[in-house]
């Protein structure tokens, strides 16, 4: 499960009353009142649907193929014990494959929260496209937040989302946080994934434990040497931890 820190002043019911309520009648940062007529198009830029289109999936096509995949390495799928794989397989992959539709709904920043807020240990689930195996992890994401903040659950929801598909760890890390950055504005955003690559532990070089971090940042997470320190070391901190 994740789990949310707000760092320095504030605490968790901080921001979770701050921002949670009812999307009109609040005060934007600075005491700007909030239209309470919201036009449509800012309600959908606030609580925008984030989905992908649908491949193109064949369940029958793959099933079969997963059959003569299964036969080609010698194994009995028209035996007793896996004459139902083929077709596990191929709903495995292909839920594996399909993003899960989200919407991405963000609060106004009403009580100007500008410290770091870090989402941890957000699990991440993908699949990685030079060998169709899984890899597995968390996700820490930070940002200092600007005019609006997001749902706090949102964080797992858009790891979720660029997981499910045939992945890189370093290409998820770097949608993830321009996801982030373009949709949401803040003033900073850093996300670092931290996964086993089973195509790496279970096979090849069998380093079993290993581990692979990467990270991506954005605005002052990236700019500035002092908030892009304290991100990091927080994150460290999380992975020597655990
Ligand atoms: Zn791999």
């Amino acid at each position: 499960m994740s789990e949310t820190r707000p760092i320095r002043r504030g605490s968790r019911t901080d921001i979770g009353t701050a921002g949670w309520g009812n999307l009109v009648n609040r005060t934007a940062t600075g005491g700007r009142p909030v239209s309470a007529a919201l036009t449509s198009e800012a309600a959908q830029r606030w609580r925008a649907r984030v989905s992908r289109p649908r491949d193109e999936v064949d369940l029958e096509a793959a099933e079969k193929a997963a059959a003569d995949l299964l036969v080609a390495l010698g194994l009995p799928v028209d035996g007793p014990d896996m004459v139902e794989t083929p077709r596990r397989m191929a709903h495995a992959y292909a839920e594996l494959l399909a993003a899960p539709a989200f919407d991405f709904t963000t609060f106004p920043n009403t009580e100007g929260y500008d410290e770091l807020v870090l989402v941890e240990n957000i699990p991440v689930r993908s699949v990685c496209e030079h060998h169709m195996l899984p890899f597995v992890g968390v996700a820490h994401i930070g940002y200092l937040p600007g005019d609006r903040i997001l749902g706090l659950s949102k964080f797992a929801r858009v790891v979720d989302f660029y997981a499910h598909r045939a992945q890189t760890q370093e290409r998820l890390t770097k949608q993830v946080a321009e996801d982030l950055q373009d949709r949401l504005r803040p003033h900073g955003v850093g996300v670092v994934v931290e996964a086993e690559h089973t195509c790496m532990s279970l096979r090849g070089v069998r380093a079993a434990g290993s581990s692979t971090v990467t990270s991506a940042l954005f605005g002052s997470l990236r700019e500035n040497p002092a908030a892009r320190a304290e991100f990091l070391s927080l994150t460290h901190n999380r992975r020597e931890a655990r």
